[in-house]
């Protein structure tokens, strides 16, 4: 291990995780591929970071290390390995911010894997394999602007007429959305009102970006959409799933997303213990290193205690998911990967915004401009409680895991 070449947290990591996982030489392959790949990024996002704009080298940056067939098995073009080598290369792809993490999750770990899980052999080879070359981008439209925490309130409809299917409807705050040659629409049956899931190609008559969403709090690096769908046609081939499996092909996918989150999470405050070990040794106060006051030590120990406790969900989570992911029709394992992928998200989500915090303490005046190595994180971390499902949706769920079904304070 000692002669490996990367990222000191990323080898500690790994370090830590051989006593429970046998990394195969591919895996250790993809981790250095993700490793050059962070480094190669961290120029590009700042750049756009600082003029607010989407990091349009992401998807070159990403075909170039093959990120894009992290989570993807071999026989569709993928690297074929554990999700817990996804859950460390997206924690290293992070460590400046939540920008490209986005972008990646929402392409690759969410869309990408729903058409590895759910699609048929057509669906595979016109949307799966491109899109694990890159050659176009997905997103994943659930959200609309009164159906969020709810899905089921969603008002975006379809209708079949002989072998299409006409959607009327808009979707809200999607990523990737100004940017994808294909989105996953999950819309409404008028009528029966049973959901659906279809690839919906952006180039189809009345489909529409209505809007770039670029006065966010932060994550300005990854492209945030309003998209209108104003009778577009979809053929039945592109129903992904099966009519009226909608809702459970996006629930099963949110926990890909929420694992995608907590792993960025992870390396958001990979990125606070990185920035603040240098300020505290470098910045002089009072004719000493700040490092060297005690209440500085504080934050700088609580960033590491925070680190511990988000990896330990989050990298558990990946683990049993290699069991999910052999066995997805098995109930206990479903209902297993839910609760830790929400606990995962949930915890990692909190202490990532709570690092950043502390970081920027640390950095004190300069760490609240985003011309600091903690600006980014600080803005970029809020998000992670609010998107995949927020705060207070992930504990509904965790305590319905203990209370038991009759608690269900959410469906
Ligand atoms: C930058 C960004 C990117 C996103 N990307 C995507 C994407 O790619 N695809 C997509 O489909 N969506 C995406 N979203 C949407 C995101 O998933 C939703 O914002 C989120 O699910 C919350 O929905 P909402 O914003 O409508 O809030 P609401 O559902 O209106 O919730 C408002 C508040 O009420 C609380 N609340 C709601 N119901 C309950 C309840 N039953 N009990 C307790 N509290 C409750 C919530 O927790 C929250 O605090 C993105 C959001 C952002 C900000």
């Amino acid at each position: 291990m000692a002669d490996l070449e990367m990222e000191k947290l990323l080898l500690q990591a790994i370090e830590d995780l051989s006593h429970l996982h046998k990394f195969t030489d591919e895996e250790m392959g993809v981790l250095e591929k993700a490793d050059k790949a962070a480094d190669a990024l961290v120029e590009p996002e700042y750049e756009h970071y600082l003029k607010r704009e989407v990091n349009k080298e992401a998807p070159k940056i990403a075909r170039k290390y093959g990120l894009f067939k992290i989570p993807i098995k071999r026989e569709y073009g993928g690297f074929g390995v554990s999700p817990l080598v996804g859950v460390l290369a997206k924690e290293r792809l992070s460590q400046t911010g939540l920008g490209f993490g986005s972008f990646l999750s929402v392409h690759s770990y969410m869309c990408s894997a729903a058409v590895q899980n759910w699609g048929d052999d057509a669906q595979k080879e016109r949307y799966l394999e491109p899109a694990v070359e890159g050659k176009f981008i997905f997103a994943f439209g659930l959200t609309e602007p009164e159906a969020g925490s709810d899905p089921q309130s969603m008002k975006t409809t379809y209708k079949k007429e002989g072998n299409r299917f006409i959607i009327n409807g808009s979707k809200y705050l999607i990523t990737n959305g100004g940017i994808a040659g294909c989105v996953i629409v999950f819309a409404k049956a008028k009528g029966s009102g049973e959901i659906t899931a279809f690839l919906v190609d952006s180039k189809s008559d009345g489909f529409n970006v209505a809007m770039h969403l670029s006065e966010k709090v932060g994550l300005f690096t990854s492209d945030t959409a309003m998209l209108e769908f104003d009778g577009v046609e979809v053929p039945k081939e592109n129903v992904l799933g099966g009519v009226g499996n909608g809702l459970h092909i996006a629930y099963a996918t949110l926990v890909n997303g929420r694992m995608g989150v907590a792993s960025s999470c992870v390396g958001i405050i990979d990125g606070a213990l990185n920035a603040v070990a240098s300020r505290a040794k470098e910045r002089i106060q009072f004719g000493k290193p700040i490092g060297k006051h005690q209440l500085v030590q504080r934050h700088v120990a609580i960033i590491r205690q925070n680190l511990e406790m988000a990896r330990w969900p989050t990298y558990f989570a990946a683990i049993r998911k290699e069991a999910y992911e052999k066995d997805m029709k098995n109930k206990d394992l479903i209902r297993e990967m839910d609760m830790r992928s929400s606990l995962a998200k949930k915890i990692a989500s909190g202490l990532a915004f709570d690092s950043a915090d502390h970081a920027m303490q640390v950095f004190g005046g300069f760490g609240y401009s985003l011309l600091s190595p903690v600006g980014q994180l600080f803005c970029d971390s809020r998000v992670a409680r609010i998107y995949e499902g927020t705060d207070e949706i992930q504990e509904l769920k965790i305590a319905a895991s203990v209370l038991g079904d009759d608690f269900r304070a959410f469906e």
